[in-house]
């Protein structure tokens, strides 16, 4: 037998986002001044009360193995935050708690995709979705939506996107990577659709405690007993509590599969890590003001980077509603010459960015947005000012386009 890499292996593309806040940290360790608008990760530290929760599991010799699903602790604590933030009632068997969010995706897929079923995918999309259907077996299926919408596709987009092997749809909101945040009534159709045509929805509602301008986040769950039973809710600890590292997500969702995504990690993973699942019970049952002062800071860094991007000739952003996201578009730039070098899409406008100005951006190809590059602002705003500087130097230095007048004014 020859010695391969399996087909499903071959094919899995690593995750952009990781990969390129891995080589900005590189830099940095190597000297580089480089500023970093590339990881989705909240750059506060995660609030002491939580630390101080995962010192005393560790001296009460916490420890151990936990139920494969998660303590009956947490699974309680997940329970009274649905309940008291959502308004939606779950039993602690109808959670399961993974080892983050993205873990959370990977069972729900594992649990309900059969090969070739088709999974919905609003674009611009988290760089993970297509590949964590993929590696269900099944088919990643792009619905696609505009700017000018807040990138929230329209009901006639979805539509159009159905077939008879149409499994599930994932919603995001408030989004990676656009921050775009769907409203009741965008919700109330896919509700409508998913009742209607007996499909899946997995939610991710991760970006749900950051949301701006007097928004409140509206769970598809929260619409009828109906949806509610064909729903996932997918949450975790990272970006709310500033808890990455930690590793901790959960499902709240229709028993007979939760009960199926337990039996299947528990021959992947076991448990979560037992130290970080009782902190998360404590983060989630104590006081919530860390979470908050964390989204004021948040929404200043927002305000102040929308308007430096928008002050800029030849790029411009959409403000966004959630999340700490914002994607530039650089449709203007491409074609042109950045020092002779032509910047044929947002491959290269991010890495000349990072080679000559030491900014990391996430190109939007790898959220499936050509002419888009993502920003996070998940980082202080001395970061941003300095980072935003660099990016107004290098767009004055693109060259116009030949026979035309460019930097356009848009006054
Ligand atoms: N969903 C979305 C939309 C995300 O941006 C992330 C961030 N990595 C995750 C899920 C996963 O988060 P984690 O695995 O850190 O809980
Ligand atoms: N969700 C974050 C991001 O999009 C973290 C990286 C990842 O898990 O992909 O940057």
């Amino acid at each position: 037998m020859a010695l391969t890499v399996s087909h499903r292996c071959q094919h899995i593309a690593p995750s952009m986002t990781l990969a390129i806040d891995a080589r900005a940290k590189e830099m940095k360790a190597a000297g580089l001044d480089v500023v970093g608008f590339g990881a989705g990760e909240p750059d506060f530290p995660t609030p002491q009360h939580i630390c101080d929760a995962a010192k005393q599991a560790l001296d009460q010799g916490m420890t151990r193995y936990t139920p494969a699903s998660g303590t009956l602790l947490l699974k309680n604590a997940i329970c009274n935050k649905l309940w008291r933030d959502n308004g939606l009632s779950y039993d602690p068997s109808d959670i399961i708690v993974s080892s983050g969010a993205k873990h959370s995706l990977f069972t729900v897929f594992q649990a309900i995709i059969d090969p070739g079923d088709e999974v919905l995918i609003p674009t611009p999309c988290w760089v993970s979705y297509p590949e964590l259907v993929r590696m269900a077996g099944g088919v990643p299926v792009f619905v696609p939506s505009r700017e000018e919408n807040d990138f929230i596709p329209t009901s006639e987009d979805i539509q159009k996107a159905l077939t008879i092997r149409t499994k599930a749809i994932v919603i995001t909101s408030p989004s990676n990577p656009c921050g775009g945040v769907w409203s009741s009534d965008q919700l109330q159709f896919v509700a409508d659709l998913a009742v209607d045509r007996g499909l899946y929805v997995v939610s991710d509602e991760i970006y749900e405690k950051l949301l701006y301008d007097g928004r409140w986040h509206v769970s598809i769950a929260q619409l009828g007993e109906e949806i509610k039973k064909q729903t996932f809710v997918i949450n975790g600890m990272s970006k709310a509590y500033a808890m990455t590292g930690w590793r901790i997500g959960y499902t709240a969702g229709p028993y007979e599969v939760i009960k199926a995504m337990g039996s299947f990690q528990s021959h992947s993973t076991s448990n979560p890590n037992s130290v970080a699942q009782y902190a998360s019970a404590v983060a989630l049952n104590g006081d919530q003001s860390c979470v908050e002062e964390m989204r004021q800071e948040f929404q200043r860094r927002r305000d102040m980077i929308v308007d430096r991007i928008n002050g800029i000739e030849g790029i411009s952003c959409n403000k966004p509603h959630g999340a700490f996201y914002v994607m530039l578009n650089i449709k203007e730039l491409i074609g042109r010459r950045h020092h002779g070098q032509h910047i044929t899409g947002s491959m290269d406008f991010a890495s000349m960015l990072l080679k000559n100005k030491q900014v990391a951006v996430v190109p939007g190809v790898a959220f499936e947005a050509e002419g888009f590059c993502r920003l996070s602002y998940a980082t202080s705003v001395e970061q941003i000012t300095k980072g935003m500087d660099r990016i107004a130097e290098f767009v004055s230095e693109v060259e116009p386009p030949i026979g035309g007048v460019w930097p356009l004014n848009r006054a």
